[in-house]
């Protein structure tokens, strides 16, 4: 699956509308063409069902039908991971994707997809190419969201066997040195080329340490700054042995990225600079189209807020009150913030880091997000546009700049 499908895809369930009938969202590892863990999954569904009656039931049923069909009838054979969404009811929705790479058991039932998992893959499996060299072979590999795309043999032609018949040692020396040098010389012309082709923003040098140590030498600079890790294998590795290693590289090289992020956070948040941290500032920057990236830890798990299923207001504080104070609904839900910022941010096209184990987007409070204005400049700022076409939408903002919005005033 080519990147700009990808997050098509994922653009298409953050925006999809929500309706009275639950999006089940599934998660699910699969292995050989079958589901990995198949009783987990049944017994997941058995859970969900008993959660549901009356016509919600038959609604669950029923968007459950279309997933057994693609687990049953179109699982690849190389397939690792499959993530499908369906609902049921007056406006049905079936979407299903398969990945070359695992992703996790995990199911729920919900008025909306649950996409954390879709973006934590696009996060991680970006796209990136593998030199791998031998002595006399050289690999380009393209990796797409963990799936290999092109594999681009270069074989380096044979050095005819004319030592000690026509020509002396020094000879035959010199003569392989050049060869050697040229075919180095085509190798790194035919990796820009690809790099530039299908815009890589990641390098992996992988195989023979002679040849990855010359190859690097001559890298040009727009190439060399690419470069995100050197794998040194002497001998005769499979090139898949590689490619695994590589992705384990690449996956490690994304890890500091996305910690440099944080810290980058950090320090814009320290000098004063375009940033917000924690879920309310965070939220209220997201839905007013001000962010440029949204920086979030793999473990930030915060409490439920609400949401006026009347007049949609919603606010990130745990306590709902026992009516909404703009419509006088009772009719108050869950917000589940954590989703409700990664659709926001995909609905918006921000970019989403998502970070492990930082020290510092734990103590920023899990979350912040890096702006692309300030919150006061909104108005005039560039995301005017954004924000006039959102027109059930209103916004203030108090003394301390946090702004307050709300829907359908
Ligand atoms: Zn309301």
């Amino acid at each position: 699956m080519e990147l700009r499908e990808f997050q098509g895809h994922i653009r298409r369930l953050a925006s999809l509308p929500e309706t009275r009938a639950s999006v089940v969202s599934c998660y699910l590892r699969v292995e050989g063409g079958r589901l990995k863990h198949r009783r987990v999954f049944a017994n997941r569904v058995e859970e969900l069902r008993r959660s549901f009656a009356g016509e919600d039931a038959q609604l669950f049923e029923k968007a459950l039908v279309p997933i057994e069909r693609f687990l049953s009838e179109e699982l690849h054979r190389g397939s690792k991971g499959v993530a499908i969404f369906s609902r049921a009811g007056r406006q049905p929705f079936f979407l299903a994707l398969q990945f070359y790479v695992p992703l996790p058991t995990w199911m729920a039932a919900d008025t909306l997809p649950n996409i954390y998992h879709l973006v934590e893959l696009k996060d991680t499996y970006w796209r990136f190419v593998v030199l791998v060299c031998s002595q006399d072979t050289a690999r380009i590999v393209s990796v797409n969201l963990g799936t290999v795309t092109l594999d681009l043999l270069r074989e380096r032609p044979e050095l005819r066997q004319r030592l000690g018949r026509e020509w002396t040692k020094e000879h035959f020396q010199k003569h392989r040195t050049t060869r050697t040098q040229q075919f180095i010389g085509d190798t790194v012309k035919a990796l820009s080329g690809t790099m530039a082709a299908g815009r890589y923003d990641h390098l992996i040098l992988a195989g023979d340490p002679k040849m990855t140590a010359s190859v690097r030498r001559v890298l040009p600079s727009h190439v060399a700054e690419r470069l995100v890790g050197v794998i040194r294998k002497s001998g005769r590795s499979g090139s898949w042995e590689i490619v695994a290693e590589s992705i384990a590289a690449f996956v490690e090289a994304e890890h500091k990225e996305s910690k440099a992020t944080a810290e980058e956070l950090q320090r814009r948040l320290r000098t004063g600079g375009l940033a917000v941290a924690g879920t309310r500032p965070s939220y209220w920057a997201l839905k007013l189209g001000q962010v440029e990236t949204l920086v979030m830890s793999t473990e930030y798990s915060p409490r439920p807020g609400w949401v006026c299923r009347g007049c949609r207001l919603d606010r990130t504080v745990e306590q709902s009150p026992s009516r909404c104070p703009a419509c006088g609904s009772r009719e108050l839900e869950h917000l589940r913030i954590r989703e409700a910022m990664l659709r926001l941010a995909e609905q918006r096209g921000c970019q989403v880091e998502l970070v492990r184990d930082s020290g510092t987007m734990v103590r920023l409070g899990g979350v912040g997000c890096l702006l692309r204005f300030r919150p006061g400049e909104a108005r005039r700022g560039p995301a005017r546009a954004r924000i006039v076409r959102d027109r059930s939408y209103s916004y203030s903002y108090s003394d301390s700049g946090v702004a307050e919005g709300r829907f359908g005033s």
